[in-house]
């Protein structure tokens, strides 16, 4: 389980350590703070509505991925979460880098639909028994 920190179950946010977040260049902080959030908020809603369903709670994490293999780019996956209270949540995580490269409001909505997708069939895995099955989807 990760972010055992988190004090709220917010729909977006931020994960990881106050020091990670401040070794990011400043304007990359300031603007996931001051833009790429609400950005995310406002993408995160719509999904939600034009789903008919509630897109789950999306977080960011100070850092930028690459596969496994070192060989291409990782722009999120889905994650367990834990709270404070010691509940759980399956959620989105979004390295900032996927924040910083993509520009195109498009293509971040279709990520986060992407995600969504997996979201719904790690669920679905759960309810059929499938413990076993590692949430991490990319
Ligand atoms: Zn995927």
């Amino acid at each position: 389980m990760r972010y055992k920190d988190l004090n709220e179950l917010s729909d977006v946010g931020l994960v990881g350590s106050n020091a990670d977040w401040h070794n990011l260049p400043k304007e990359v902080y300031k603007s996931v703070k001051k833009e790429k959030l609400t950005l995310l908020r406002t993408l995160h809603d719509r999904i939600s509505t034009d789903a008919k369903l509630p897109m789950p709670p999306v977080r960011v994490e100070p850092f930028g991925w690459v596969s496994p293999d070192g060989m291409s780019v990782v722009f999120g996956k889905t994650e367990w979460f834990a709270l404070k209270d010691g509940s759980y949540f399956i959620g989105v995580l979004m390295p900032v880098s996927t924040l910083v490269a993509v520009e195109d409001q498009v293509l971040l909505r279709r990520i986060l639909c992407h995600e969504l997708r997996h979201w719904f069939w790690y669920l679905q895995k759960l309810f059929h028994g499938g413990e076993s099955v590692d949430p991490a989807l990319y």
